[in-house]
């Protein structure tokens, strides 16, 4: 039922645009992977029985250099061996978001703002994802349960921004994102829609004409964050794909998530602020990383968390510099880290 709701949702009855062909030949296999990369079965130590499985879209395999075992862009798809390993406090839920689930499909943690799940499906598998264990399945709200959800938010008065999240929100069909704007925009007292979405960087086709009238035709202010880790992950294609957003007027920022062996260095990280600012995105947030099971291999210390922190300060102009933060359960924000003033 869910599935071929989802089916329907991601237009697979419509006529195929690039983008929804690009979902369908994601690569699912981890052998496949590393072939095409030129490496052996051997070079790494894959986990083939994940239940969070392997999913890559090929144009993100196009930016990894090949023979490279500790790519950055490939460290963050590919399931190890390590991921099997538990470690006391990384749990299932660590944001207690299950409790924060209102209704069907909408999560309310923060004053003036609620985030809606508009799938569960993604464009690609992030090994350090906080939502991997998240059951989607159960929570995934129904077209009939969203009126739940646009109900809530029309009797709390302080709701002015809607947030589409996911999973990727992106990874639905413009119609039924065109009716969730529209049912959001007939809200009165909400002034802000908000999408978070890695489409646009792993499979940029998904920035369609149609798409951009989509988020243009509507009183709403549109911002969309994007998830990039590494400067490797921004070619010319995302390049192109965001020059069209950012000249309709629509907030481009950008949230990382500190990962070790990935961007946990000074150098990694400035150039990807500079890299984001060249094609028009702000960072916003660099969020530490949950401490959701299967993740624990991608912990920064916290002493190297300060020292990364300052470094970038010293290093680029303060609004290049994101946010540090930390999500803690229950919290009424995000919560800075980073340095502390001397
Ligand atoms: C991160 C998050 C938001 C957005 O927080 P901002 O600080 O406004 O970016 C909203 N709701 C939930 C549940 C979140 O996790
Ligand atoms: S795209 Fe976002 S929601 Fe999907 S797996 Fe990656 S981090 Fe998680």
């Amino acid at each position: 039922m869910i599935a071929r709701s989802l089916a329907k949702w991601q237009g697979e009855d419509a006529q195929a645009e690039p983008w929804q062909g690009a979902l369908r030949t994601v690569i699912r296999d981890g052998d496949e992977l590393l072939k095409l990369l030129g490496l052996s079965p051997q070079a790494l130590a894959i986990d083939r029985r994940q239940a969070f499985s392997l999913r890559v879209p090929r144009a993100f395999v196009a930016r990894m250099r090949p023979a490279t075992p500790d790519d950055p862009l490939l460290r963050q798809v590919l399931p190890l061996l390590a991921e099997s390993t538990s470690q006391p406090g990384f749990g299932c839920d660590p944001l207690a978001e299950a409790e924060a689930n209102k209704v069907p499909g909408l999560i309310h943690k923060f004053h003036g703002r609620v985030l809606l799940i508009v799938t569960g499906h993604c464009g690609i598998h992030c090994r350090y994802c906080f939502r991997r264990h998240f059951p989607y399945a159960a929570r995934q709200a129904s077209r009939a349960d969203w009126s739940q959800a646009f109900d809530y938010i029309r009797r709390d008065a302080s709701i002015s921004e809607v947030i589409l999240s996911g999973g990727d929100p992106l990874a639905v069909a413009d119609r039924h994102l065109q009716w969730m704007v529209g049912q959001i925009e007939a809200i009165p007292q909400v002034s802000r829609l908000r999408i978070h979405s890695r489409l646009p960087v792993v499979i940029p086709q998904r920035i369609t004409p149609a798409l951009l009238s989509l988020l243009t035709d509507t009183r709403l202010q549109v911002s969309l964050v994007l998830h990039v880790n590494h400067a490797q992950e921004l070619d010319d294609s995302v390049a192109a794909a965001l020059k069209p957003l950012r000249h309709a007027g629509i907030a481009l920022l950008n949230q990382t998530v500190l990962l070790a062996g990935i961007n946990d260095d000074v150098e990694v990280l400035a150039d990807l602020s500079e890299r984001l600012f060249a094609i028009g995105v702000l960072p916003y947030y660099l969020h530490l990383l949950d401490h959701v099971q299967g993740a624990a291999h991608f912990e920064v210390a916290e002493q190297s968390v300060r020292a990364l922190h300052e470094a970038l300060l010293a290093r680029l102009p303060g609004y290049l510099v994101p946010r540090f933060v930390r999500e803690v359960a229950y919290a009424a924000s995000k919560i800075p880290v980073g340095s502390v003033a001397p």
